[in-house]
């Protein structure tokens, strides 16, 4: 089999002038869905209009913002690469607003220890690989820049959260076995998500660990004898990817509307995922 690329070898201007009119050519069909973005919009903005502060008797509040705002950013960017002719990436930004959503979870069940031990398991990996790279440098006798002084910044925060963590009368040690490290099957069997897990997180997971499942988005075979490896925007399930992003968005911010306590939110929220479920429906 003759394996060809028969277009010349694009720069960077063409790569984006491309994927913006694989975007444009979606709008028609995807008008309706992507009105869904300032629904979306306006439920984050309640959810962060609050007094917010992982200090405040409320660090629920504080964590759910910053897991909702970062949910949402990678959203918008599913929705664009989706629709831009790169849809066999939004599955990799897909995955963490659904892992994100695990976290919702937990914070829903234990708002206080786990929005606190979110914070604290972050901070301690973040150390722990400073920690490593300035025994690194140090050994190999390279500059150490600014590493030293960052590492030490983190310890200091590190501390205060310890510091809060005493306040609320919780164990540290507890808070580090119970959300240091989480294994993403454990807590999907815990919370009763298997299906979810071996189904929906499977195939994200085969996508950012690279399983080949998305090959035969970018090797065309379509023509008899030739092989073509597609480096352009292709046109296959864009939509669909689309809809993975909003949906799984959507039912992290249903679950952020729990840990406020604001239910008519979360009612709004469902009414969404029910409306993106009909989208579904037409799109199989
Ligand atoms: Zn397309």
């Amino acid at each position: 089999m003759k394996q060809i690329d028969n277009k010349e070898c694009w720069n960077w201007n063409e790569f984006s002038a491309a994927m913006d009119e694989h975007l444009s050519s979606h709008k028609h069909e995807s008008k309706d869905l992507l009105q869904l973005v300032q629904e979306c919009d306006e439920i984050v903005s309640r959810i962060v209009e609050r007094p917010l502060s992982f200090a405040h008797e409320r660090p629920q509040d504080f964590v759910t913002a910053l897991l909702i705002t970062r949910s949402f950013r990678l959203c918008i960017s599913a929705i664009k690469i989706s629709l831009s002719g790169y849809p066999e990436i939004a599955p990799n930004l897909t995955r963490t607003i659904w892992e994100i959503g695990l976290w919702l979870f937990l914070i829903q069940n234990d708002p206080i220890s786990a929005s606190l031990g979110f914070l604290l398991s972050g901070v301690e990996q973040e150390i722990e690989m400073m920690e490593y790279d300035l025994q690194e440098r140090c050994s190999e006798k390279e500059c150490l820049g600014n590493l030293p002084k960052n590492l030490q910044t983190w310890k200091d925060y590190r501390e205060t959260l310890e510091d809060i963590i005493g306040k609320h009368g919780l164990s540290l040690e507890d808070l580090q076995k119970k959300y240091g490290r989480l294994s993403p099957w454990k807590v999907c069997k815990n919370l009763g998500l298997v299906r979810a897990y071996k189904i929906s997180y499977a195939f994200m997971s085969g996508h950012v660990h690279e399983r080949g499942f998305v090959n035969e988005v970018f090797l065309d075979e379509s023509q008899a004898g030739v092989r073509k490896f597609v480096l352009s925007p292709v046109c296959s399930g864009c939509i669909e990817g689309v809809l993975d992003a909003l949906n799984t968005l959507i039912a992290n911010l249903c679950g952020a509307a729990a840990i406020i306590g604001e239910s008519d939110l979360e009612e709004k929220c469902r009414e969404i995922g029910d409306r993106i479920s009909k989208f579904w429906f037409k799109t199989w």
